[in-house]
């Protein structure tokens, strides 16, 4: 017997034994799964092999590993587009939230190759990232900030022709180097112009990705976004639709409406908490001077917790850190979350142990609040928001996307186990590092390879 036909008759014989006992390398029992794609909401078996779920049925299956998910809900695992920290201390946090891929799709980074490379040595989270016009232009006008964000010239200065040309090129390296998407936050670059926007949604429609912009100006601000996207062909994402929306939200929400019911691709997110955050020394706060006074006491600084006064606003903006914007009311948050264009998105940060609670609360949050306890939301629509859209909004430029998001045979199996009857948030704005409660089980399917060279994930925990 040749060394080749023995191999084919073990194989066999391995494929026959599989076929008979229907063995998996994992089975998660009598759980309620829910599928946003199909529409399934029924108690099943799901089998997983190879990374993969290869078998989703009514009959007992047999495993390697048995999950008994009696009582509780298996969902797709779900996909944040808006999560900043990119860190191991996040990633921690969010997959005990339910997350199993979180992306930085709104500031991005200036160096795609180099952003992938420092977390290539795996991580417990599928991530990915934008190459970012915020970074590029930070880069190219020489900004002296030291965080995301600018704190000067990147934000504040107009850009020169060459310059201009000199961030197309830095997206384009990055779009080449597998970035997600294309990041933008007008907000941050009141310098930018709408022309230089419109040259960078250019490159972004060049390369099939979407673009996410946390943008400016409110309802006028979205109209000439959108019309600046239009002309570029852009495919465009608006981030938070709860504070770019702020209080002209349900204007703003009918605005993005009519630009897809004119067959514009536009989408956008929202997070549900009632204040915001961001770097204390960005250019949103560039006229903290002309304030009431009792405005300063709706920020709250991150590093201590502490409400801000003229002085104390003054001295923390000299020496820059994160600050917490209260004073959205909890009407606008319910219309953000509960929109049919919403996805759920967390724009979370954490870093040494201080940052906001949406990192930490943001899936078990809507999960708790708005589906049991008010019944603002089905449970299948909150679902959709956090797995289905977000995959469905990447798959034009990252076809790996298309295996996320959805629970049927084939997907990845990504898979968010929770319990409906006691999933809630438990961060506060004093401390955001507190694990969300009830989703005692989480599967991230690391085995398989994914082809796309847009999407970089890693194969061990
Ligand atoms: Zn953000």
């Amino acid at each position: 017997m040749t060394h080749l036909t023995r191999t084919l008759f073990v194989t066999f014989i391995f494929a026959a034994a599989c076929e008979r006992a229907k063995s998996f390398d994992l089975v998660v029992v009598n759980g309620r799964v829910i599928d946003p794609a199909s529409g399934l909401d029924a108690v099943r078996n799901v089998g997983v092999s190879g990374g993969r779920v290869t078998a989703i049925t009514r009959e007992p299956l047999s495993g390697t590993r048995v999950i008994d998910a009696k009582g509780l809900v298996v969902a797709p695992g779900f996909i944040d587009l808006h999560q900043h920290g990119q860190q191991e201390e996040s990633y921690a946090l969010m997959v005990r939230d339910g997350v199993t891929s979180a992306l930085e799709l709104e500031v991005g980074t200036g160096d795609v190759a180099d952003w992938y490379a420092q977390r290539a040595r795996g991580q417990i989270v599928n991530y990915g990232v934008s190459v970012g016009h915020i970074r590029a232009r930070m880069k190219v006008l020489k900004d002296p900030g030291t965080g995301l964000l600018p704190a000067g010239v990147g934000g504040s200065g107009v850009a020169s022709e060459a310059q201009i040309a000199e961030m197309e090129s830095i997206l384009r390296k990055g779009l080449a180097e597998g970035a997600v998407a294309v990041g933008f936050g007008s907000a941050y670059t009141p310098g930018a112009t709408m022309a230089e926007l419109g040259r960078m949604f250019r490159v972004a429609a060049e390369g099939n990705a979407s673009s996410h912009i946390h943008m400016r100006n409110g309802v006028a601000g979205l109209d000439s976004t959108i019309a600046a996207a239009a002309a570029a062909h852009a495919k465009l994402h608006i981030v938070h639709v709860n504070s770019s929306g702020d209080t002209s939200l349900v204007a703003f929400l009918a605005h993005i409406q009519a630009a897809r019911d004119r067959g514009q691709d536009v989408t956008t997110e929202a997070y549900p908490y009632g204040a915001g955050m961001t770097e204390i020394q960005s250019a949103l706060f560039d006229d903290w001077k002309t304030w009431p006074d009792a405005k300063f006491a709706l920020h709250q600084l991150v590093s201590t917790g502490e409400r801000l006064n003229r002085k104390t606003f003054e001295e923390a903006r000299k020496k820059g850190g994160t600050v917490i914007i209260h004073g959205r009311s909890e009407e606008q948050t319910r219309i953000a979350i509960v929109s049919p264009l919403s996805m759920i998105a967390s724009d979370g940060f954490i870093e040494n142990g201080r940052g906001h609670p949406r990192t930490s609360g943001t899936y078990s949050k809507v999960l708790g609040k708005y589906v049991r306890e008010e019944h603002a939301l089905s449970l299948m629509d909150a679902i959709r928001k956090m797995t289905l859209m977000p995959a469905q909004r990447l798959e034009a430029r990252v076809p790996a996307m298309a295996a996320k998001g959805r629970l049927r045979v084939g997907a990845d199996a990504d898979l968010t186990i929770f319990d409906p009857a006691t999933v809630i948030d438990r961060s506060t704005y004093e401390n955001a590092t507190i694990p969300a409660a009830g989703i005692p089980i989480m599967i991230i399917a690391h085995t398989s390879t994914v082809a796309a060279s847009h999407w970089k994930r890693i194969g061990t925990r």
